[in-house]
């Protein structure tokens, strides 16, 4: 099997077979000519499948060990369609620090439809036990968390998920398949938002999906046309440009990232950093166990919690722009209660330890010292 730089580049993609071209074309077509109806090389309708499309989803799916790959319009398409997997009366168990948007389409759109989501602390894996029952059908989990960085065990969350006979779904997200790969620990679907690092440049909305079953991804497929919320094929091409560097890239985020980390956790200013790369992170073992490295996603909290103090500090950065996302190459910081995580009410949200002051970072790859410098003189 190839290493994971050379399926980042090679997974997926052959020369152009009509002129030899090495980058995979951009089909920018609806439909495909059929000599005689029903005589066709495979390709009849761009919403069901496009050959853009096809290498990326090959291209994705190679770099989760995954037998099949789905592309999406977006990440939260992507969470959709294995969302419509469920029937009323289901219930989902769900991590309780999920990305605000997940949240959002659980509580806000689902819910109407007779599905039930109970949020609990994945954290500890003694305890998850007794919040299954034979109506969980599928079990949602975000590790390392937005924007907490928690991590959960994935194999060990696996193990109780085939017990109780539950789905198990991971968005892989902020780990990325560099760092992590949940269908190797015994996850049934990976989601991710294609949007972050995969594609890595803040130009592309996308998500995907990955299974290794067969029967999840004849009925995901099926979803993924007959609801229709495809990925079009020039943002198929930018990810699949993206993707060929994931492995520098993802390199030099968590370099960065570790710098960055440790760099505030020794500021006086700062209360709490998070970052699973620290020995005192509560499931750091488990962090070093399932992850090649800890990633560029930080997030901390600062001395006496003032929600004013820290949107002076973001409004005085300057590298790092204030935006929601993350994963590009550039830096962003984005404050979670009030952006990406404002559909939580107050006080679950700080059940979460998502604290008033807290920052998010994504650290980009430029130059860390520069990074640094700019962290230094907004926390003044
Ligand atoms: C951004 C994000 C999503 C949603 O993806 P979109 O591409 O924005 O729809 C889902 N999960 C996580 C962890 C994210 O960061």
């Amino acid at each position: 099997m190839m290493k994971f730089g050379t399926k980042a580049i090679h997974a997926g993609i052959e020369p152009d077979p009509t002129t030899g071209a090495i980058m995979t074309p951009i089909y920018q077509t609806s439909t495909y000519v059929q000599p005689s109806p029903g005589q066709h090389k495979g390709y009849e309708y761009s919403r069901t499948q496009n050959p853009t499309r096809d290498a990326l989803q090959n291209n994705l799916a190679a770099l989760e060990n995954a037998k099949h790959g789905l592309c999406f319009a977006s990440g939260l398409a992507a969470t959709d369609a294995v969302l419509k997997l469920l029937k009323p009366g289901d219930e989902v168990l769900a991590s309780n620090d999920l990305y605000g948007g997940t949240y959002r389409i659980f509580t806000k759109i689902y819910q109407d439809f007779g599905i039930k989501f109970k949020f609990v602390d994945m954290r500890d894996l003694n305890r998850i036990s007794e919040h299954f029952s034979d109506k969980i059908k599928m079990v949602w989990a975000e590790t390392p968390s937005n924007p907490m960085m928690n991590i959960i065990d994935i194999k060990g969350l696996a193990g109780v998920c085939k017990k109780f006979g539950s789905m198990f779904c991971v968005d892989n997200t902020f780990a990325t398949p560099y760092l992590q790969n949940p269908l190797d620990q015994g996850a049934d679907v990976v989601v991710h938002s294609v949007t972050k690092y995969l594609a890595g440049h803040s130009d592309v909305v996308m998500g995907c999906l990955m299974t290794n079953s067969d029967v999840l991804q004849e009925k995901l497929a099926f979803i993924q046309n007959s609801s229709g919320a495809v990925t079009g094929p020039m943002d198929c091409f930018l990810a699949l440009r993206g993707i060929k560097t994931l492995h520098i890239r993802m390199q030099r985020h968590c370099e960065n990232g570790r710098r960055v980390a440790h760099f505030l956790k020794s500021h006086p200013k700062v209360e709490e950093v998070h970052w699973p790369g620290f020995e005192e992170h509560r499931n750091h073992d488990i962090a070093k166990k399932q992850m090649k490295d800890f990633g560029g996603m930080i997030s901390f909290v600062l001395k006496d919690d003032k929600l004013d103090d820290a949107i002076k500090v973001m409004e005085s950065l300057k590298l790092f722009a204030l935006a929601e996302s993350l994963g590009g190459v550039e830096s962003l910081c984005g404050h979670p209660a009030s952006m990406t995580h404002a559909a939580i009410p107050r006080e679950e949200r700080l059940k979460a330890g998502l604290k008033d002051s807290l920052i998010r970072l994504s650290v980009g790859i430029e130059d860390v010292e520069d990074l640094i410098a700019d962290l230094e003189k907004a926390l003044g």
